[in-house]
């Protein structure tokens, strides 16, 4: 997991969900969707490496994409394919993922993007004590992808992907790790296979206008190359996995020396964010509210959050085209609308708080293809205008939100300059909206 403990504290809608697969006392959920359950099987027989294979290959891993991917041009001026891979190993075997091709599948599986090495073990998340890619007999992990491509580079219509994988004898848990006297394992053996098919949306990026005003808001927790808690929250929820904020923002505020709060960072009032405007990012109605949760004291996260509370006081908006806006984390008493409200771009949703599953205040920002901010996949967005300010180099400064006085975050101002128009800033990127 390459996140660092802070951007996780500011602010995760999802984070004290995800933090449960590691820190809850109770049994973390199976976020698998459809793997059949472990059985002893036979060693997978091993044709040799093909490329790619022109008979169906018995492979040891079993892959399912979570949702299509989701194209969407960044503020890099780069379009991102953004998906998610939950890979399941159904072998009696180890199996380490040496490298995972994206290709075309609409253009004679042209190579799109090659994860491995180092690269691949980032964008892997093993469940259970894993070490890197490599999956135990009936482990399974999520392969957090983003293939990037050029904006006049043709979008496929459909993905598929070559994996690379080394075999070997499964190791018993109490086994790993070399010791004098134990006798050399087996050499690996490769199997390589070409399938796994992913759609691509063909529905373009909804085109919104920014919900906050004015300039230095950090996208924290953005997209897409990051395990941030927002991209790693493949929550399971009534047994079905789903991706809700594979493209949501945290968005805080720099002041002008760059710091991210002056005075008690426990208290509200330091950040001088706290309590501006969250306006309506597209016309819609209102299909969803929630208010009256308590403001929460910066510094730490909540217990006792649920699903029901961790968005806090937060507005759902449907802006058709099955799309739903989501503000969440607002303070209580400030909505503006109820359900049923007609909203204009801009108009009034409410102020920015720290209600819910937050540890400093912020607006987590949303689109998705249902009306429940959890049970619902994350659909890619682009504001109409913004002005690039710079790029954040150290997500873990923002995050430090219990230092007396706050450390002033490194902005790289040499990148992300000028206007972008119909762009999705992304993590860590420093806009002015105006
Ligand atoms: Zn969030």
């Amino acid at each position: 997991m390459t996140t660092s403990r802070g951007m996780r504290s500011v602010a995760v809608l999802a984070a004290v969900l995800v933090a449960c697969g590691t820190a809850c006392t109770a049994p973390p959920p199976a976020p698998v969707p459809a793997s059949p359950a472990p059985v002893a099987s036979p060693p997978i027989p091993v044709p040799g490496p093909t490329s790619p294979n022109e008979a169906p290959v018995l492979t040891p891993i079993a892959v399912f994409p979570l949702a299509e991917a989701a194209p969407v041009l960044g503020a890099d001026d780069r379009v991102h394919l953004t998906y998610d891979l939950a890979i399941a190993n159904q072998s009696s075997q180890d199996v380490h993922l040496r490298s995972v091709v994206t290709l075309d599948d609409t253009r004679a599986d042209a190579t799109l993007f090659t994860l491995e090495g180092d690269a691949l073990a980032r964008q892997f998340r093993p469940a259970g004590n894993s070490p890197g890619p490599t999956l135990r007999p009936g482990e399974y992990g999520y392969l957090f992808l983003d293939a990037r491509l050029a904006p006049d580079a043709p979008l496929p219509a459909q993905l598929r992907h070559r994996f690379m994988l080394a075999l070997q004898a499964a190791q018993a848990p109490e086994d790993v790790g070399p010791r004098d006297t134990d006798p050399p394992p087996p050499p690996a053996q490769d199997l390589e296979f070409t399938g796994v098919p992913v759609g691509v949306s063909a529905q373009p990026a909804v085109r919104l206008a920014p919900p906050l005003r004015g300039a230095k808001w950090v996208v924290g927790n953005g997209c897409c190359d990051t395990i941030t808690p927002h991209r790693g929250a493949t929550l399971s929820i009534d047994g079905t996995v789903r991706a809700p904020e594979r493209f949501a923002i945290d968005f805080v505020q720099l002041d002008a020396a760059d710091q991210l709060y002056s005075g008690p960072p426990t208290d509200t009032a330091s950040f001088a964010f706290f309590g501006v405007d969250v306006l309506s990012a597209a016309d819609g109605t209102v299909v969803g509210v929630k208010d009256g949760l308590p403001e929460e004291t910066p510094g730490k996260l909540p217990a006792g959050i649920t699903i029901e509370t961790a968005g806090g006081n937060h507005v759902v908006v449907d802006i058709g085209d099955g799309r739903f806006a989501f503000y969440a984390h607002l303070q209580p008493g400030s909505l503006r609308v109820r359900v049923g409200d007609r909203v204009r771009a801009g108009d009034l949703i409410g102020l920015l708080g720290n209600s819910g599953n937050t540890d400093a205040p912020h607006l987590h920002f949303h689109i998705m293809d249902g009306p429940s901010p959890l049970q619902s996949n994350g659909l890619p967005f682009v504001f109409t205008a913004f002005t690039g300010q710079g790029v954040v180099g150290e997500a873990s400064i923002l995050a430090d939100t219990t230092s007396p006085v706050a450390r002033v975050a490194p902005v790289d101002r040499s990148r992300l300059a000028g206007l972008h128009r119909d762009q999705l800033p992304l993590d860590l990127q420093v806009v002015d909206f105006g």
